[in-house]
């Protein structure tokens, strides 16, 4: 729930620059380097809003939790 919550938040904050210069590159959402889009998960926010968000921040966010 909590890390939904965070999602969600990243959301806002990262709706603005949208600079894909490449056809199949996107931003990832916490970190924003380019990465290409099959390497991404992508979540569905709302009813046009996507998220992608890398392995490396998927791994840290997980990671987080043992930190607890
Ligand atoms: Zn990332």
């Amino acid at each position: 729930m909590l890390v939904a919550v965070i999602f969600y938040g990243y959301g806002f904050i990262m709706k603005s620059v949208k600079s894909s210069s490449q056809k199949d590159m996107e931003p990832c959402t916490i970190c924003r380097g380019q990465f290409d889009r099959r390497q991404l998960v992508v979540r569905e926010i709302g009813d046009s809003k996507l998220l992608y968000f890398c392995r490396q921040c998927i791994l840290q966010l997980y990671d987080d939790i043992s930190k607890r």
